[in-house]
């Protein structure tokens, strides 16, 4: 078994967790035993976090999608990425809502949870959905170390989830100590959050900076499809970034 970030290693870690006795849940359940739960703060790439859902919904697992609506890299109103939404939710996957604390000033605690509050409604009354958690996007030290209570939304970077379960993350497209499949055993973690970051996984294996130069290969390709669909007069030509030589 080869750890990477392919859509094969993502799917031999799903088969381990299962193996190992994880009940996968969300994260109002409570459970006996073990426990884990798959939460993807999906940043970029919403086609991947599909892929990523399918792979789940197959194995009978279920995870949380926290979707960051002022994303510069998807608007959740677009059609496609709108019924990519639509068929995490078919897959009986959750969706959070991912909020950036730099989205909205605040001056208060109670300003902050207003806010989660404004955008989680947004999601709520587009897709039809309740909307239980909140995580946040390049959490302050003030968002990890205050145990903050959200009110009504359960936070992921309370002290429950993020300091008494066992948190494996694949941040910045790394493990921080070894690949999470090495964590999984008969003695490991009763309670695991286990996040990724569905930009850094792929169908095959690739190193962060491919693959963060074939979404941005994506991204142009399909606004220039966008474009043509929508401009008639527009002369379409294919964009092909240059080669860059990504070694260190
Ligand atoms: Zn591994
Ligand atoms: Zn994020």
């Amino acid at each position: 078994m080869k750890c990477d970030f392919s859509f094969e290693h993502y799917r031999n870690i799903l088969e381990l967790i299962r193996e190992n006795g994880y009940n996968s849940t969300f994260y109002d359940e409570n459970v006996e035993g073990k426990q884990i739960i798959i939460r993807h703060d999906v940043d970029l790439d919403l086609d991947a976090a599909l892929e990523i859902s399918k792979i789940e919904s197959e194995l009978g697992m279920k995870a949380v999608y926290f979707i960051w609506i002022g994303s510069p890299f998807y608007n959740i109103f677009e059609n496609r990425y709108k019924n990519i939404i639509k068929e995490i939710i078919d897959g009986g996957h959750e969706i959070g809502l991912h909020y950036d604390e730099t989205s909205h000033k605040c001056n208060s605690k109670e300003e902050l949870i207003a806010y989660i509050d404004k955008e989680s409604k947004i999601l709520k009354t587009y897709f039809d959905i309740d909307i239980k958690t909140v995580s946040f996007h390049r959490p302050s030290s003030y968002i990890l170390d205050s145990d903050l209570n959200c009110g009504k939304y359960i936070n992921t970077y309370s002290n429950k989830f993020f300091k008494d379960f066992l948190y494996l993350s694949d941040s910045r497209g790394q493990w921080r100590n070894g690949c999470i499949c090495s964590k999984l055993n008969k003695d490991s973690a009763e309670k695991i959050q286990f996040l990724t970051h569905p930009i850094w996984w792929k169908n095959r294996t690739l190193t962060n900076q491919e693959r963060l130069k074939e979404f941005l290969q994506y991204k142009l390709n399909k606004m220039s499809d966008d474009i043509s669909n929508n401009i008639t007069i527009y002369d379409k030509k294919n964009i092909v970034l240059e080669e860059t030589d990504y070694e260190n």
